[in-house]
């Protein structure tokens, strides 16, 4: 029994494997099933590890049908006692298997992780998302008891999961933008830009601003548009965050 670590390299070999072979060398119903193989284990990756062992157990699944596959294939196209139709057959029934476990069901945009855990922030204290709508700035990682040597305003639970104990501080305010919205089981969420207060052990605090990317792909330069409640938001979070970092005070 294949672990699911084991099936991921194992579909990732196969997948190099299949994209280095050069198409114009190798018969036509060979290069059908090269096309095959990487549109059933060259799936999109996870965004957390909650989601890469659903990917995962899906990927098995997926392999285990494109060797079911490939080991007869293998065989007959060296003995050559099989056509094309045969060949034909056996690629749209692996299609078929694949659609029985379709890459779908886990997170692929880090962006949906962090609005679910928005969200399920949200049903559990019933403050709304830091939006637009002018509601409180939300920090988007969950206060909690801080070790020795943690900054009052530091928001990691737990510096070994969040760094490996490599401490880096950090506190970061969200706004959502209406100009990017997006949807994750039928909901709308917005993409959000960020603003954060960073600190490296021995350094100075800075600030950081993360911007989603834009999606005028004719003009990238034009950037992200937002309303200007969103940008006073944006200015507010940066000016909280400012202070914050210069006298050491959560606001
Ligand atoms: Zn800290």
């Amino acid at each position: 029994m294949r672990t699911p670590a084991e099936a991921v390299n194992l579909a990732t070999a196969l997948v190099q494997a299949a994209r280095s072979i050069q198409p114009d060398v190798v018969p036509a119903a060979d290069h059908d099933a090269l096309v095959v193989i990487l549109e059933a284990l060259d799936i999109p990756f996870a965004a957390c590890a909650g989601d890469e062992e659903i990917r995962a157990k899906i990927l098995d699944q997926r392999l285990m049908h494109t060797l079911a596959m490939l080991r007869p294939w293998l065989d007959d196209r060296a003995s050559g006692r099989r056509d094309d139709d045969h060949y034909a057959w056996s690629l749209a029934h692996l299609r078929e298997q694949l659609a029985k476990h379709p890459a779908a069901g886990y997170r692929t945009d880090y962006a949906e992780v962090m609005a679910d855990w928005a969200a399920d922030r949200e049903t559990a204290t019933g403050l709304p998302d830091s939006g637009s709508d002018g509601g409180p700035m939300i920090p988007m990682v969950r206060a909690a008891d801080h070790r020795p040597g943690c900054p009052d305003w530091c928001d990691i639970d737990d510096h070994e999961a969040w760094d490996g104990g490599d401490t880096r501080h950090h506190l970061a305010y969200a706004v959502g933008l209406s100009a990017l919205p997006y949807e994750v089981n039928g909901s709308e969420h917005h993409e959000s830009a960020l603003v954060v207060l960073r600190q490296d052990a021995g350094s100075d605090p800075v600030i950081a601003v993360q911007m989603p990317p834009s999606r005028d792909e004719d003009n990238p330069a034009n950037g992200v548009s937002m309303t200007l409640a969103e940008a006073a938001e944006l200015r507010d979070n940066l000016t909280a965050l400012i202070a914050t970092g210069l006298t050491g005070d959560r606001p």
